[in-house]
């Protein structure tokens, strides 16, 4: 059994898969380490049926070693360890003529739109490969995706040193971005309800505001030591940081949306022209982000394996899922592809 195939009911078919031949410009990739990602769970519950094919191989946080190299492919060796940037562009819309390849207008989200990670052996377009540096531990570079996302976010923030920023929310993300925040130079607060979650981000040495007890507001001033936050990353997706993001936010400050908020959600606009606010809209990321990434990982500037709250088998998957489903003191669940 080398493939886990997600049904449309929460159960997955495991299935021994002869590998597909290798079409121009791909590789084929020994999956090493795949993590389970918000975006995983959502499909698993059934918020993205439209957007799946079932019976699906998902997945899309994976670190790998290529096996094979296909007709075209130069620039990789058989052996290399690498992580896929999932995101294949059409080349040709508005967006890609833009340069936003990963906002295309057409994007194949690998891993949601076509076949992922969830398998032992994975065919993919070599372009959308990073090299990893010599030695890297591929079960920490299935981290590299999640924290691309931040590394983005902090990015198009134009976070710098010495500036003070706030993440609502301390799931997987929230921290990471706090991570990102952290290093380069910023100081960081994190708001969060989950009193777990809170112990987690101080642990990991982060300011921290519990948001059903404290007053958020008077916080976040007090700790900028100014007028608000010079950035405010809004990760939570839920209604009441969404209505309090633009108070916390210092005067021409800038607010980030994170979070994935599918409908309409008030936002005090006021503020945002009281104090010449700007709201930045973030999605996924871009090849910088995911060299920036690689390089926080291998340095050890960013470590997040206290992250990691569950280690599986690709055999195990369906307990990996239900596990993350019903305990919420989960952060990452890491899938072991080759098991
Ligand atoms: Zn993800
Ligand atoms: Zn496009």
């Amino acid at each position: 059994m080398n493939t886990a195939l997600l049904n449309a009911d929460k159960t997955f078919t495991l299935e021994s898969k002869d590998a597909q031949p290798l079409e121009e410009g791909q590789v084929r990739l020994d999956v090493a380490w795949c993590g389970i990602c918000g975006t995983d769970l959502h499909i698993y519950r059934g918020h993205m049926d439209k957007r799946l094919n079932f019976p699906e191989v998902i997945g899309h946080e994976a670190s790998a070693t290529v096996a094979e190299v296909g007709p075209g492919v130069t620039e990789y060796a058989v052996g290399d360890a690498v992580v896929v940037r999932p995101l294949d562009a059409c080349g040709e819309c508005p967006a890609c003529e833009r340069g936003f390849g990963h906002v295309c207008n057409n994007l194949n989200f690998i891993g949601i739109d076509s076949s992922g990670a969830f398998q032992q052996s994975w065919n993919v377009p070599a372009k959308l490969l990073h090299r990893l540096p010599e030695g890297m531990n591929l079960e920490l570079a299935a981290f590299v995706e999640p924290l691309a996302v931040a590394c983005h976010d902090v990015r198009m923030a134009g976070l710098k040193a010495d500036e003070f920023s706030v993440v609502l929310g301390g799931g997987p993300i929230g921290l990471l971005i706090a991570m990102a925040a952290r290093a380069v130079g910023a100081r960081v607060a994190i708001s969060e309800l989950s009193e777990s979650r809170l112990e987690l981000a101080q642990k990991l040495g982060f300011d921290t505001i519990n948001a059903g007890s404290d007053d958020v507001e008077a916080a976040v001033i007090e700790k900028s030591g100014a007028d608000g936050a010079d950035v405010v990353f809004e990760v939570s997706g839920a209604a009441p940081p969404i209505r309090q993001m633009t108070k916390l936010a210092r005067v021409r400050g800038r607010v980030v949306v994170v979070a994935i908020v599918p409908e309409p959600t008030p936002v005090d606009l006021f503020q945002v022209f009281w104090k010449e606010l700007q709201i930045i809209g973030t999605r996924v990321y871009e090849p910088e982000d995911y060299d920036r990434a690689i390089e926080l990982l291998a340095s050890g500037e960013v470590d997040p394996s206290t992250l990691v709250t569950g280690r599986f088998g690709l055999s195990q998957i369906g307990e990996a899922f239900q596990s993350l489903d019903t305990d919420s003191q989960h952060m990452k669940i890491l899938v072991n592809c080759q098991d």
